[in-house]
């Protein structure tokens, strides 16, 4: 299925970029050793060349949350502080 850019190109669903530069059929995502948390300007977010977009075609475990201010990321400064994760800087 495809869908029209404000520019009325035909666009790809999945990658988000033109049909024409469409990258489906070369990425096979993988996972990444860790989740990936990605704070975008929203302006980022709308530009053509997107890299956030393209990391997230190649990599199952990232997130991207756009916002401009701190305020914006409070749900995710929330759930950073709940999370049981804690980090052994001194293995031995
Ligand atoms: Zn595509």
């Amino acid at each position: 299925m495809t869908d029209l850019s404000p520019t009325k190109r035909l666009m790809c669903e999945h990658c988000g970029y033109p049909q024409i530069t469409c990258l489906c059929p070369w990425v096979k995502p993988i996972d990444a050793p860790i989740n990936i948390v990605i704070l975008q300007h929203p302006t980022e977010a709308k530009h053509a060349k997107n890299t956030v977009r393209l990391l997230a075609l190649g990599l199952n475990n990232v997130r991207a949350l756009q916002g401009e201010t701190a305020a914006d990321f409070t749900e995710l400064t929330k759930s950073v502080a709940r999370s049981a994760h804690q980090y052994n800087t001194n293995p031995s």
